[in-house]
This record gives structure tokens, C-alpha cells and sequence, in this order.
């Protein structure tokens, strides 16, 4: 039987309209909460990500700015923009857009963003706070997984998971969570031996990898949970072939666009697991929406106030 589809849009949409609702009652209270982007050079993929964030931030009444310098600034000039925003009350969030240019100083910057404020959660404060389940902020993308599982009441509590990859925006903070709440968790990468073996002791298996349709039906045990982190560009046609030969309307995307998008997990999967996300539509719109929920998270920590449970596990 095919795999439940997990409907991304769906999840992300629904955090939405409770963020909008409760940045209404903080805007009423006088507490908008505000959020600053910096946007370094015109990356032509950065660019389309911040805008989403913006138009996100404006959908759900948050306050945003964008700062925009030009991509031959220093890092003694980002940091004083960056110290700036720290600095501004109203201002509750700051996330800066990577990649940086190569003359700038990335961990510098990210070190000088007040942990209070890092709504991306990247500063090691908050992955402190999280790896001893304080009260922080949590990577977007780890977060949104969360609430994909919990929304469509998947067990975590007990359960075996895997997670294949440990970056420490998505590997590493899913496989926290995921031990938050209680999941036996097995994390993989590169070096991992009989990497399908692992996987398939997985009763969630998470894919954030990089690799296009590299988790086949071989790594999934049957009716396993599957989270599918990936966002592929494939764009050659044996590669396209091995994926989605005979899938009448993703030939057509990949006919007038000359590429389409797929993430680590093959098509074929959807055969043997119990749920999945799917590519696009799946983790992506909640790295949006719980940017929003940090955002609005960050200003009710900062001012004291109680914070919602969201993607605490
Ligand atoms: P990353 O920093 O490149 O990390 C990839 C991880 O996968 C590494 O830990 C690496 O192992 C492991 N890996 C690579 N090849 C492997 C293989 N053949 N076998 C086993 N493990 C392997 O990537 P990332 O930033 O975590 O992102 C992962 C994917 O998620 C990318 O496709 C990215 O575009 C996507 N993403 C999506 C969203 C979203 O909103 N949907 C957000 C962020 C990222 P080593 O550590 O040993 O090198």
C-alpha cells in the first residue's frame, strides 16, 4: 500500500495562522515582534529565500526589515551592523543569509548575533540550550520535522530513529530533538558502514544528505516514517531516468524547465513506507513557518513572557 503523504504546505500553513494569531494579541499589547535580514551580495538563491522570509514575516504581521550591503563588505562592517540590531529593542529576530562572501568571517558573525535574537538557533548558546533542554531557539528546519511528526501523530517517544547526515543546521539538532522526545536515535553519515542496514532499523528515518534519490527502497524498513530533508536540483536525463522514469508530469516540469527538484529519498519509497514527506511540499514550507514561530518565540523570551511549547518535542 502506498505511503500517508505528508503534507508539508498543510503543517506549515496551520503554524501560520497560530503565529498570526498570537503576533496580533503581542502587536495589540504593544510587543510587535520584528525581524531583520541581512542579505549580503545578489546570490540569485539567497535572494529568493529571503524573500519568502519577508513576504512570510508580512503574511503573519510580523514587523521585518531587509539590509542589503553590497557583497564587498568587511566583517568589521557586518559586525557593526550586526551589533547594531542587537542592540535595537524592536527588534526581536536577526538572521543572517549564508553563504557570506569569502572575505567575510562567517563564524565570526554568527558568534556576534545575540543568542536571544538567533531566530536561525545556530549560535552555540542555543545549541547548548537545547542539547540540556532549556528553554531556546531551535534550528528551523530540525524544528519544523517536530511538528511534521507531532501534527500527524507519529509516535516519537520509544520509537527507533535514524537520521542520516549530522550538519549542525539539520543532522545534529533533528537527532537532539528527536532524543528530547525520547526517540533511540542512531545518526549516520559518510563513514557509516552497511548504511541500508542502519537505516533500516528505522522506525522514523530522516534523510538530510544532499544526495539525489539516494535512499532507496533497500533503506526503508516497511511501514517506516520517512522525513525527506533533501532539495536536489536534478537537471541531467540519466539521473532524471533513475528517478522518475514513467512519472507523466514530473517529465513535463523537466521538459519545459529543463530541471526539476527531488530530495534524498527515490520516488520509489513511497511504495514501502508508512508516511512520507514529499519533494517539494514537504520540510521545506515549515523551515518558513517555524522561522516565523522563532521569530515570535525570540520576542516572548526576551520580554519574559511564557513561551508555546512549539517544537519542543
Ligand atoms: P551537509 O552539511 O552537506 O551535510 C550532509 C551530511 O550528509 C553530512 O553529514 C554527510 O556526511 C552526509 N552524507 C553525505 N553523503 C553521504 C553518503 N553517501 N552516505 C551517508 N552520509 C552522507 O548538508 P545539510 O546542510 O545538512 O543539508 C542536507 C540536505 O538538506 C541538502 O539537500 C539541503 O539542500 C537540504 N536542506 C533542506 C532544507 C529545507 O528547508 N527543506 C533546509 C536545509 C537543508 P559527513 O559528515 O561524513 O560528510
Amino acid at each position: 500500500m502506498a505511503a500517508i503523504i505528508l503534507d508539508g504546505n498543510r503543517i506549515a500553513g496551520e503554524i501560520q495562522a497560530e503565529v498570526a494569531s498570537e503576533v496580533r494579541t503581542m502587536t495589540a499589547a504593544g510587543m510587535r515582534p520584528g525581524l531583520a535580514v541581512i542579505l549580503v551580495g545578489n546570490n540569485p538563491a539567497s535572494e529568493i529565500y529571503v524573500r519568502g522570509k519577508v513576504k512570510s514575516s508580512e503574511e503573519v504581521g510580523i514587523y521585518s526589515e531587509k539590509h542589503m550591503p553590497p557583497h564587498t563588505i568587511s566583517t568589521q562592517e557586518l559586525l557593526e551592523l550586526v551589533i547594531d540590531l542587537n542592540r535595537r529593542d524592536e527588534i526581536d529576530g536577526i538572521l543572517v543569509q549564508l553563504p557570506l562572501p569569502p572575505q567575510v568571517d562567517s563564524k565570526k558573525i554568527l558568534m556576534a548575533v545575540d543568542p536571544a535574537k538567533d531566530v536561525d538557533g545556530f549560535h552555540p548558546v542555543n545549541v547548548g540550550l537545547l542539547s540540556t533542554q532549556r528553554p531556546g531557539l531551535v534550528p528551523c528546519t530540525p524544528a519544523g520535522i517536530i511538528e511534521i511528526l507531532k501534527r500527524s501523530k507519529i509516535p516519537i517517544a520509544g520509537q527507533e530513529a535514524v537520521v542520516v547526515g549530522r550538519s549542525d543546521i539539520v543532522g545534529k539538532p533533528t537527532a537532539m530533538l528527536l532524543i528530547n522526545g525520547n526517540a533511540t536515535v542512531t545518526v549516520c553519515h559518510s563513514k557509516t558502514r552497511d548504511l541500508p542496514g542502519v537505516c533500516r532499523r528505522g522506525d522514523i528515518l530522516v534523510a538530510a544528505i544532499g544526495q539525489a534519490g539516494m535512499i532507496t527502497r533497500n533503506f526503508v524498513k516497511p511501514g517506516a516514517t520517512v522525513i525527506d530533508v533533501g532539495m536536489n536540483k536534478v537537471t541531467g536525463r540519466a539521473e532524471f531516468d533513475r528517478l522518475f522514469a514513467g512519472n507523466a508530469k514530473r517529465e513535463e516540469t523537466f521538459r519545459t524547465k529543463g530541471s526539476t527538484l527531488v530530495g534524498d529519498v527515490h520516488p520509489e519509497v513511497v511504495e514501502i513506507a508508512g508516511a512520507i514527506t514529499p519533494v517539494p511540499g514537504g520540510v521545506g514550507p515549515l523551515t518558513i513557518a517555524m522561522l516565523m514561530a522563532n521569530t515570535v518565540r525570540a520576542a516572548k523570551l526576551r520580554r519574559g513572557s511564557r513561551v508555546p511549547e512549539l517544537s519542543r518535542a
